[in-house]
């Protein structure tokens, strides 16, 4: 006997940093039969993410997979297999997430040169280019989309910058992978990590990743085994690509459904036409939020479609304003991180939480709670987004 009463939550307007609502068909392939995770009839559903995860990261790598976990996996496994003791690691810093690369190569014995920008500011690949000349790298690391600051990094840049100097390139589309441009091959990305729950719009818990041949050469002349077995990418090629599979760990099959529903519906919508919705989306959302007399946070000409970023005006209290918003209109968006906690609201619009509805939502909401803060609003938000979108030619 039990008094606990079964998991119902309230369906949430998700417009934070992730995760993302989901279209409804990602929601029904949860609920689908489990089967056994070396079944062929699964194995063949794992084939066909591998195959339509390629087409979303643009590469024909052929270890691109997903692994279990969130989009921390993603960032442990490219470091943890890439990186070996006494490495000389360049990490690009100008936000939380890049904060965490800092601690996880760290804690592998890496030796980490910083290259320090300011948040919402993108780093300077000179700067880069500065330490490349005296200093034998053997990676560099960045954040493509930093959900901290709102900002979309140079990644296309940086990574002639690192090949030039023959140094890998890791970098993080966690928050890009599926709203965001990410030519993996283009931009000559060596390993790449996207999340499930971002602009995918796929349950929380899985993280797509894909490596190139040349890192993966890199990670099988290791001197030593790769710290984590679980995380070990040879071991996880032999479960995807190995014939026959070897079995390493049991895939959560009910993600993998998700995911693969996912995928399905970016490549059904178009991987262009998807990106272009978040551009179009987040110009409109912007649009309302400067209406509103509000000043944006990242720098204007590398903001991140996927994740707008705001100062929170003088006078306002940031945490009553979006418990307000979660508790009485029932719609999540972000709080700041580290040195912005409490000076920046980040809003989301990711894969399906991604829509006109939703920004008129969030600026309406957002307009009525700072009147009840005091804050002085011109009014006419909604009606400035809806302008934009009006211009665009079409929803
Ligand atoms: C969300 C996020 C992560 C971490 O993903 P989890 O799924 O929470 O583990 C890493 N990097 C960036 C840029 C993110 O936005």
């Amino acid at each position: 006997m039990t008094d606990i009463k079964p998991v119902s939550p309230f369906p949430r307007i998700l417009l934070g940093p992730g995760p993302s609502n989901m279209p409804p068909e990602v929601v029904a392939a949860l609920g689908a039969p489990i089967m056994g995770h070396m079944d062929p009839a699964f194995t063949a559903i794992m084939d066909n993410v591998r195959l339509m995860l390629g087409q979303v990261f643009q590469t024909r790598n052929a270890l691109t997979i997903q692994l279990p976990g969130g989009g921390m996996a993603g960032m442990q496994a490219a470091f943890t297999n890439l990186i070996e003791p006494g490495d000389t690691v360049i990490i690009g810093m100008a936000g939380y997430f890049s904060g965490r690369m800092l601690s996880i190569a760290e804690r592998l014995g890496a030796r980490v040169i910083k290259v320090e920008a300011e948040w919402g500011t993108v780093i300077p690949p000179e700067a880069i280019e500065h330490v490349l000349r005296r200093e034998k790298v053997k990676a560099i690391a960045i954040v493509h989309g930093e959900t901290s600051t709102g900002v979309e990094q140079p990644v296309a840049e940086i990574s002639k910058l690192a090949h030039r100097y023959g140094a890998y390139l890791i970098v993080d589309a966690v928050a890009s992978l599926g709203g965001v441009n990410v030519p993996v091959d283009a931009w000559d990305i060596d390993i790449c990590y996207g999340g499930s729950q971002k602009c995918l719009s796929a349950p929380p818990g899985v993280a797509p990743i894909t490596i190139n041949e040349r890192a993966l050469q890199a990670i099988r002349q290791r001197k030593t085994a790769v710290p984590s077995f679980y995380l070990d990418l040879t071991l996880l090629e032999k479960y995807w690509l190995g014939n026959p599979r070897a079995y390493h760990h049991t895939a959560p099959v009910p993600l993998v459904y998700g995911l693969h529903e996912a995928l399905r519906l970016v490549l059904e919508e178009g991987l262009e036409a998807r990106v272009a919705r978040h551009r179009r989306l987040s110009q409109a959302l912007v649009a309302g939020l400067e209406a509103m007399g509000l000043e944006l946070f990242a720098d204007p000409n590398h903001r991140l479609p996927s994740l707008t970023t705001v100062r929170i005006p003088a006078g306002v209290d940031d945490a009553r304003v979006r418990k307000a918003l979660l508790n009485e209109m029932n719609i999540e968006i972000g709080g700041g991180l580290g040195p912005v906690a409490g000076k920046i609201w980040r809003i989301g619009l990711m894969g399906y939480s991604c829509s006109k509805v939703n920004v008129l939502l969030v600026l309406s909401a957002l307009e009525t709670l700072l009147k009840r803060e005091g804050y002085r609003v011109p009014g006419g938000a909604v009606l400035a987004a809806a302008a934009v979108l009006d211009n665009s030619g079409n929803h």
